[in-house]
């Protein structure tokens, strides 16, 4: 089955909201099998509106439109479908109950535009709308079916779930396509590229396509002619986890800080941090991960000199006008083995560093961290140059940091992201 999606409002073309409803009825439609050929977007105009949809029908078994549908002078939907049928609007009375006793309950007035709503054409059906007044409308064009579905996505959502999906095929919406993605930390999307070659060839099935996102390398297996099995689909992953090695985080964890809890807790570890560059943005991503009280023991944010001293026993003289100064191998060190004693952990990773714009020197420029580690065996520290700007350095320091304990964890000897060599 194929399918196009028309997005309506010149909210969209002029880039005041983010097409988020596109995105997740193109998700909902590939899981469930549906090949997405075409997206577009038009303005609130009936012509352009039936236009799109009128081309767009040539192609594909169902269209999915969305916004428009209101009582509002801008609200053009209801008009394009209209002009698509070549029918009047005309007022469902079931529709216009439907309308008045929403507003009832809810103390509103049910004023005379709201009974626009109403108002579809004769050969059209209208869909409940279980979470706002407009209906959505059903209709046929040049034998294709056609969803009109309102803006607001609470009001989408559930009216896709209940009027849109059961047809995807299958017979029954439920039927999940098989699905699988896999997460890369800690190596570039090149890098991967490399290192599976043939793996990633386009002509395979399940299709592999390769991407970053939130700093990992993801590659997401697709069934884009809805025969491949769930077995089919695992081993798939299986042969590109396989390959991948260390660098894969297990199936069944989304975010590095899951893998990384996943290996302490396998340990029988506990964490600490220290940071100074990243104002505790590691402990925010580990702590987003829901379970992580039971690894993570906390962290010590020390951003000024003396904060380092007092909170981590950083030597004085590490910090001293004529020392190494903060952005150093020693302090990275210290801080580590401050952080591990204070707060009584089994491994305490540091970061310390020049997030920018301002601050580099040409020995240390901006972007330069300095990463240290203790796990009560030895205290080591590594340097990463992070490139762009302050938000992208303290995002990659923080990647970076949750790499290193991932792989001290798991005795993994690898390279950190942007690691410097010596
Ligand atoms: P309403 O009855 O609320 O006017 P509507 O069906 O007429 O609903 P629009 O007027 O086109 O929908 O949009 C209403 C709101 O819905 C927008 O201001 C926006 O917040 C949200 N919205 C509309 N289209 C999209 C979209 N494609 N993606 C995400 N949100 C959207
Ligand atoms: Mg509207």
């Amino acid at each position: 089955m194929k399918a196009a999606i028309v997005s309506i409002g010149d909210e969209l073309l002029g880039g005041r909201i983010h097409d988020s409803n596109a995105t997740w009825m193109s998700r909902r439609m590939a899981e469930a099998g549906v090949g997405v050929i075409e997206r577009r977007t038009v303005g609130d105009d009936e012509s352009a509106v039936s236009a799109a949809i009128r081309e767009v029908c040539v192609d594909v078994d169902l269209v999915v439109c969305c916004g428009g549908l209101g009582p509002t002078e801008d609200d053009r939907t209801r008009w394009a479908a209209a002009e698509l049928l070549e029918e009047p609007l005309e007022e469902d009375a079931g529709a216009l109950e439907g309308v008045q006793g929403w507003c009832r309950e809810r103390g509103l007035p049910g004023s005379e535009a709201r009974r626009l709503v109403a108002r579809r054409p004769a050969s059209a059906t209208f869909l409940e709308n279980s979470a706002g007044t407009a209906p959505g409308i059903r209709l046929q064009v040049q034998g294709t079916t056609v969803y009109m579905l309102p803006g607001p996505p609470a009001e989408l959502q559930p009216m896709f779930t209940s009027a849109v999906q059961p047809h995807l095929g299958g017979g029954n919406g439920d039927a999940r396509q098989p699905t699988e993605e896999i997460l890369i930390a800690g190596r570039t999307e090149v890098a991967v590229a490399d290192l599976l070659g043939d793996l990633l060839d386009r002509d395979r099935r399940p299709r592999p396509g390769i991407r970053v996102g939130q700093g990992l390398v993801r590659i997401a297996l697709e069934d884009c002619d809805g025969d491949v099995t769930a077995a089919e689909m695992r081993s798939a992953g299986d042969r590109i986890r396989q390959r991948l090695g260390a660098a894969a985080l297990p199936r069944g964890a989304s975010t590095l800080a899951a893998a990384l809890g996943q290996s302490l807790l396998d340990r029988g570890w506990t964490l600490a941090t220290a940071e100074s560059c990243t104002g505790g943005g590691i402990g925010a991503a580990i702590t987003a991960e829901p379970g992580s009280s039971g690894w993570y023991l906390g962290g010590i944010q020390a951003y000024a000199n003396a904060a380092k001293t007092s909170l981590l026993s950083v030597s004085e003289d590490l910090l001293a006008p004529d020392g190494v100064g903060a952005v150093s191998h020693e302090v990275a060190e210290a801080m580590a083995s401050g952080a591990r004693s204070a707060l009584d952990a089994s491994v305490a990773i540091s970061v310390t560093g020049v997030a920018g714009p301002t601050g580099g020197t040409r020995e240390k420029p901006c972007g330069t961290v300095w990463l240290g580690l203790d796990d009560g065996c030895c205290v080591q520290a590594r340097e990463i140059r992070v490139p762009g700007s302050r938000d992208q350095v303290r995002s990659g320091t923080v990647l970076a940091a949750m790499a290193w304990v991932w792989h001290c964890a798991r005795d993994v000897q690898a390279p950190l992201p942007w690691e410097r060599s010596t």
